[in-house]
């Protein structure tokens, strides 16, 4: 069977040493959503594949395969975007790499969804441009959730149905996958309360326009309260608390 041959653009999720010489490089690409594919020579030939499998870099890719499930083989790759900028800032390479391991994390292999690829691509260049803050983050992950069919239903209550309104009291459900209000949630110790304001928030942030994300500040307990919601809430889908966000929360208490 010959091996068909394809082109594409792809950010770079993770690498993984595969022998001596080669390297199994998993992509987020355009076309073709999470792409797997092997490296031959890439540790030995810098020339062939000179610095671009970094995480995050956004690169071209040449593959052949011959079907959809089997590992493909990346004949050449050259960087489009090394994303510099992220790169000289240890806060800004942490958050971008939250970003990749998400998008890894959320996407089956083969599965295209252009909308999460422009997502990463969106969020890594305003990342490149601007001091982000963690509301940027909160933003990202209620996107991703909504691209990859897990928003969480923060509009009305998920029992009686009615919407959300200021005043009353809600609390989240990460297994039932959103809030109910303080009538039908019979709160034990242990359930999470959430105010209307972190609602709203998280509501805004699943489509404002990414220009004015930078204009929005979120006060301390509004920034608290929805990192621990969503983090919750994306850990409960996972079944596994996300490795990236706990590196940058301990970097962050260290360089306090
Ligand atoms: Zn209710």
């Amino acid at each position: 069977m010959t091996r068909e041959s394809f082109k594409t653009t792809g950010f770079v999720l993770r690498t993984l040493s595969y022998s001596e010489s080669d390297l199994i490089v998993t992509f987020y690409s355009h076309d073709f959503g999470k792409l797997k594919g092997i490296a031959k020579g890439a540790k030995r030939s810098k020339k062939r594949f000179a610095n671009v499998f970094e995480p995050f870099s956004l690169t071209n890719i040449i593959f052949t395969r011959k079907s959809r499930d089997m590992l493909a083989f990346i004949e050449s790759c050259n960087i489009i975007d090394h994303y510099h900028t992220i790169r000289q800032d240890l806060e800004k390479t942490l958050i971008a790499s939250y970003f990749i391991d998400l998008t890894d994390h959320f996407s089956p292999e083969g599965k295209n969804n252009e909308k999460l690829f422009q997502l990463l691509q969106d969020f890594l260049i305003m990342l490149s441009q601007e001091k982000v803050s963690d509301c940027a983050i909160r933003f990202f992950e209620m996107r991703l959730l909504k691209l990859t069919g897990f928003e969480p239903a923060l509009e009305r209550c998920i029992i009686c149905k009615t919407p959300v309104t200021n005043g009353n009291s809600y609390y989240f459900y990460p297994r039932d996958g959103g809030i109910k209000c303080s009538v039908c949630a019979r709160p034990e110790r242990y359930d999470q309360s959430i105010s209307t304001g972190t609602v709203r928030t998280l509501l805004l942030g699943k489509d404002m326009d990414i220009d004015k994300i930078k204009l929005i500040a979120l006060t301390d307990s509004l920034a608290m309260e929805s990192r621990n919601i969503l983090t919750g809430f994306i850990s409960h889908v996972l079944g596994r608390e996300v490795k990236s966000l706990k590196v940058m929360e301990q970097v962050r208490k260290l360089c306090i």
